[in-house]
């Protein structure tokens, strides 16, 4: 994997991390397993180091996710604000992983804009935005959480990857890639979880955690989507799946339920595009998925208020759930064409 100009730029983040007195980490709005597996990886990577670091997420994070080594040292911003505030405020440095501008952050974006802190990004989405000291972007690897170890590895020169950071990069990497079916552009992303393994991680555990934890509600609300509100679209190699709050409230919905929904329509056979509508308070969440060479972060960021990536994107509606699929199904005759390329 060809990391452009990553020795410099580490030697000057070594520096920089070396030079700042507070050093405060931060990722994206409903952050997943990359999002919260690069934190922490990135949390016990400076620890290794001796370094302190605090640890911010704009809004609450899944179940699923909350066993991770850590996880309870995260600060909420959406629950704890005035604290979050003022550790925004008061950093030296601000590390932002897995998000490639401000507008990611949500309700956090502005607090973090107004720190005058010096930033660094560490990140796998196209074309960042905000401004940066030291941009990590690449994104050829396969997650942010992967990005984290090249840069322990090098930062940490002859000391080891601990535990507690190893199970972070590994949960990244694994959630990222869909347990390693897509996402992976280099077999080095298989020789890190080689080395993530001979660290300790026990990957049937992690499995289990990860994925075998479903309360009764989110396995009946996943059969209730499939076999009720699926709409495929064979003509146009797509399908679409959409929730309503009372639907979802039916199951008892708590966040990270939804989590992984939008793949579903993708093992229905010649099924290339699948959305998932999600409403709630404000507006509809939108999430997209592709197999092969169908843009959904185009597609997004034209109809949708979003991005992403080439095969994984999500974005926002501002109309009523009926509206937003219907305007779906109207760009869907559009896309036609290129869908069935
Ligand atoms: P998901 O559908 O799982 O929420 O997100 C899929 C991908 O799209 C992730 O890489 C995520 O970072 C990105 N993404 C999700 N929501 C948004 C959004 O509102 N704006 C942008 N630019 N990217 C998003
Ligand atoms: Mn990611």
């Amino acid at each position: 994997m060809n990391l452009f100009n990553f020795n410099e730029k580490t030697n000057s983040f070594r520096q920089l991390l070396h030079n700042s007195g507070r050093v405060v980490l931060t990722t994206h709005h409903n952050p997943d397993g990359d999002a919260l597996g690069s934190l922490l990886g990135m949390h016990f990577v400076l620890k290794e180091m001796g370094i302190a670091s605090t640890m911010l997420v704009p809004n609450a994070f899944p179940d699923f996710l909350a066993w991770l080594p850590g996880a309870n040292e995260i600060i909420i911003y959406s629950k704890q604000r005035s604290m979050a505030e003022s550790h925004l405020q008061n950093a030296d440095l601000i590390i932002s992983l897995d998000y490639n501008g401000a507008r990611r952050l949500e309700d956090m974006a502005e607090s973090f804009e107004r720190s005058k802190a010096r930033r660094v990004l560490v990140d796998h989405h196209p074309s960042p935005e905000s401004p940066f000291d030291i941009e990590f972007s690449y994104i050829n690897v396969s997650s942010t959480a992967e990005l984290v170890y090249e840069l322990g590895c090098a930062l940490l020169g002859n000391k080891p990857i601990s535990y507690n950071a190893a199970v972070s990069i590994f949960v990244g990497i694994m959630t990222d890639t869909g347990s390693f079916s897509y996402a992976i552009a280099s077999p080095r992303t298989f020789e890190i979880s080689g080395k993530l393994v001979e660290a300790g991680v026990n990957i049937e555990d992690i499995q289990r955690q990860v994925y075998s934890t479903f309360s009764e509600g989110r396995m009946r609300l996943l059969g209730f989507a499939l076999s009720e509100k699926m709409k495929v679209f064979p003509q146009h190699r797509a399908a679409f799946i959409s929730l309503s709050k009372e639907e979802m409230k039916r199951f008892n919905y708590s966040i990270g339920d939804t989590e992984g929904l939008v793949n579903y329509p993708l093992s229905i056979k010649g099924i290339v595009f699948s959305a998932l509508f999600t409403e709630n308070s404000s507006f509809i969440k939108v999430s997209l998925r592709s197999k092969g060479n169908f843009s959904v972060n185009d597609f997004c960021f034209k109809h949708f208020n979003g991005g992403g990536h080439k095969n994984a994107a999500g974005g926002k509606s501002f109309v009523s759930l009926t509206d937003t699929e219907t305007c779906f199904e109207k760009l869907l005759e559009i896309y036609s064409q290129q869908l069935n390329l």
